[in-house]
């Protein structure tokens, strides 16, 4: 295991690792994982996101995997037309064993867990968070209860179940997270403060996406577009990139964009404005449940700024619009995921540019917003005739 410890973002005062449910205990901030020293890059024995173990913090027999990560990296020619852009990747998390990236969060996330001595954790969730922390609960051995959104499908509130954990759905979900966190002693999945946002842990996992995508480029993007809510599915993967660069594998790092819908894009206003911190959306509403928390986290907005980044919105029209493109060209996501191609493609990216969306979660696990958005008939047992015309 490296030498590392929990480093404020912004006094920089270090901390040994454990519970900051409350960000930096000096100044309230959010805290992320430093490392000491120099480390290899990877351990090819190790399982999911541990292939990176010295790049992780957590001992060996602490580590949870089920075969997280290693997503493929992939060119999708009819998007690339569409799209005008030859180099357009997409690196599809829906590979993950939960069918979106938030595995790697938890198999981080319920790794420190287990070496703080947790036995229990809670989240809450508007789908996949929940689905991804019970099945790391399960695989870690740990118990789990998941607060869950209102509008969560209701096949996540069943996965969640069988996976073992508990599914409740509660509207107020913050107060009741501080009672378990405090007087039951569970684990929080999310800080609880400076926002919901990940937990150190959790953003380590999601640092391993750029280290996949700089194997599988061979080179870092020139661009990332990235969907965001907390704003970690961004902040990670750059978090990465700087990694990268502080141990000499690459001398440049991606322009990171945060990709929003219309409805709920507070990121973007922050960005227009030139702000520091993120706004609450007064009256958040999309497709694009994933994605739509009312408000999001600094790391997020600094590391857009620091890159020299953007902050893009989409439509719900343009949302869907991504959606049935990614998905005629073979790849079956949900809309949070497909509003990073939707920005993508009115982003105004140079010809010659490398591009890669993050598609972070399958559209499988909303069969709802599926069929709301399936337009065309189902045949059911048609006559020749009628069937001819089609074929
Ligand atoms: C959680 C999630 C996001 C946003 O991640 P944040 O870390 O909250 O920014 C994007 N897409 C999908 C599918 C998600 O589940
Ligand atoms: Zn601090």
């Amino acid at each position: 295991m490296p030498d590392s410890c929990l480093k404020c973002l912004s006094c920089a005062a270090e901390f040994p690792h454990g519970l900051y449910s409350h960000g930096c205990p000096k100044c309230g901030e959010a805290l992320e994982v430093a490392y000491r020293g120099t480390q290899a890059l990877e351990n090819a024995g190790g399982a999911g996101i541990w292939r990176f173990a010295p790049r992780l913090p957590v001992p060996v027999e602490f580590q949870v995997s089920l075969g997280e990560g290693n997503t493929p990296l992939v060119l999708l020619p009819a998007v690339s037309k569409a799209a005008g852009l030859p180099s357009l990747y997409f690196k599809n998390e829906t590979a993950n064993p939960t069918w979106s990236f938030k595995d790697r969060f938890h198999a981080a996330g319920f790794s420190a867990a287990r070496m703080l001595g947790y036995g229990k954790v809670v989240t809450s969730t508007t789908g996949n968070h929940g689905v991804s922390a019970a099945a790391y609960a399960a695989a870690a051995g740990v118990k789990c209860v998941v607060f869950c959104h209102q509008e969560s499908s209701p096949l996540q509130r069943h996965m969640i179940g069988l996976y073992g954990a508990l599914p409740v759905v509660l509207e107020r979900q913050q107060a009741m997270l501080e009672v378990l966190v405090r007087d039951y002693g569970y684990f929080p999945a999310t800080t609880m403060a400076p926002l919901p946002v990940a937990n150190a842990y959790g953003v380590e996992g999601y640092k391993t996406i750029a280290y996949e995508i700089w194997q599988q480029l061979g080179r870092v993007p020139d661009h990332m577009v990235c969907p965001i809510s907390a704003g970690d599915a961004l902040y990670g993967p750059w978090k990465g990139f700087g990694e990268l660069r502080q141990m000499g594998l690459t001398d440049r790092v991606p322009v990171m964009h945060g990709a929003q819908a219309s409805g709920c894009c507070p990121y973007v206003k922050a960005f227009r404005a030139g702000d520091r911190t993120v706004a609450v959306e007064e009256h958040p509403h999309s497709i694009a449940l994933s994605i739509r928390d009312e408000t999001g986290g600094r790391p997020a907005l600094q590391a857009i700024y620091d890159s020299g980044g953007s902050a893009l919105d989409a439509t719900e029209e343009e949302i869907v619009g991504a959606l049935r493109l990614l998905a005629s060209a073979g790849i079956l996501v949900e809309p949070a995921s497909a509003t990073a191609l939707a920005c993508a493609l009115k982003a105004g990216f140079p010809a010659d540019e490398t591009v890669v969306c993050l598609l972070t979660g399958s559209g499988a696990k909303w069969p709802e917003t599926m069929e709301s958005i399936y337009d065309r008939p189902i045949l059911e047992n048609p006559t020749l005739e009628e069937l001819a015309p089609l074929l």
